[in-house]
């Protein structure tokens, strides 16, 4: 589903944030990515949807090269991927229903869902998934007078409405305290699951990445040190 060729990257000023990467990533697996600060997680995951552009190398997805894409295929691009943060990017002032309904804008695009008017399927496959994630509740709440947790959830319902193939997320439970923290990972790793998606989670904790990951891969100062699945993780690595 997602290929690194020779991936490399060196940011204005010199840092280099990937040495020469080579990874491929199999449809419908939920991959953790674990390292320090400064590993160069963060700007991986961003080549997969292009946030962040490479120096070098090839990224493929769904076996398109999409390295060079622009305009019109890099936002079909970033539709097939989505993505959650850290600290989960909601209209705060808007409801949790309409924040949700964000994620429909790549697919209808049209002056009238930038008004905020959408058919009738989309809104229904909006709440059905604010019940998937428990918050059903909270639709026409304000997203910020949700806790960090629900807010988390909030952004995961609005992934899923967009309907990707691949989910990216970046330190996604950094903010949460670590019961909260679980019960977020939980329903990633499910919903994952259900939706037969391809998943990459950035975590900073190995016991967590353990307890949710099919694979994990670690990187240090921009190179991929281990790879494998959890069971070949042991106290060295
Ligand atoms: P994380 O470690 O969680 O990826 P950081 O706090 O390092 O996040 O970075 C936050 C933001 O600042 C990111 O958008 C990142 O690209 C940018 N950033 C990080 N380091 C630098 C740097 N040395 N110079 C400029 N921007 C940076
Ligand atoms: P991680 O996600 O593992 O914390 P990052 O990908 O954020 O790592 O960062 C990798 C390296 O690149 C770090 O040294 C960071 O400071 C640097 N970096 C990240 N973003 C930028 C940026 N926009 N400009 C310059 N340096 C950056």
């Amino acid at each position: 589903m997602i290929e690194f060729k020779n991936l490399s990257l060196t940011y204005p000023g010199g840092v280099e944030a990937l040495k020469n990467i080579n990874l491929k990533i199999e449809q419908g697996e939920f991959v953790v990515i674990v390292g320090l600060s400064g590993a160069g997680k963060s700007t991986l995951i961003r080549c997969i949807n292009r946030m962040t552009d490479p120096t070098s190398g090839k990224i493929l997805v769904d076996e398109e090269d999409v390295t060079y894409l622009k305009d019109r295929r890099l936002r079909k691009l970033r539709t097939k991927v989505g993505m959650i943060f850290q600290d989960y990017n909601l209209v705060k002032r808007l409801s949790v229903l309409r924040n949700v309904m964000a994620g429909r804008l790549g697919h209808t695009g049209t002056v009238k869902s930038l008004l905020g008017i959408f058919p009738q399927e989309d809104l229904k496959l909006a709440m059905d998934n604010l019940e998937r994630v428990g918050i059903k509740d909270k639709a026409y709440v304000r997203a910020d007078q949700l806790s960090g947790g629900q807010q988390q959830r909030v952004s995961i319902a609005r992934v899923i409405t967009q309907q990707p193939k691949v989910i990216l997320a970046d330190e996604p439970v950094a903010s949460l305290d670590p019961p909260t923290s679980h019960t977020v990972m939980k329903d990633l790793r499910r919903i994952s699951k259900e939706d037969d998606l391809t998943t990459i989670v950035n975590l900073h904790f190995i016991d967590m990445a353990m307890e949710y990951a099919d694979r994990i891969i670690g990187m240090r100062d921009g190179e991929i040190v281990f790879d494998g699945p959890v069971t070949d993780v042991t106290e060295e690595t």
